[in-house]
């Protein structure tokens, strides 16, 4: 395929812009929460540092914040790979693309 020139933002740019465009969505999985309240949960569990083998860290959060309805971001999280709070960091937000 021909192009005019290479342009250097072509890869930059392909996956980022397709909605709420001025926020970098590279590292954020696609969930029912804000790119604020994502960045906020991430920073909770990894801060938590311990897993017991569920979600009950994500659930903690989610109950006490604002907004978050809990059944659903469970499922949300399950359908990506994230069946407990080390694995929403692990298979959930590291494996969007980007
Ligand atoms: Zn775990």
């Amino acid at each position: 395929m021909d192009k005019p020139f290479d342009d250097p933002f072509d890869d930059v740019y392909e996956d980022d812009y397709d909605d709420e465009a001025a926020y970098p969505r590279r590292a954020l999985p696609r969930l029912s929460l804000t790119p604020e309240q994502q960045v906020e949960l991430a920073r909770v569990i990894e801060e938590r540092n311990t897993c017991d083998g569920t979600l009950r860290g994500v659930e903690e959060w989610a109950r006490a914040t604002a907004g978050v309805r809990w059944s659903r971001l469970r499922r949300e999280l399950q359908a990506r790979g994230g069946f407990c709070d080390c694995e929403v960091v692990l298979n959930v937000y590291d494996a969007e693309p980007g």
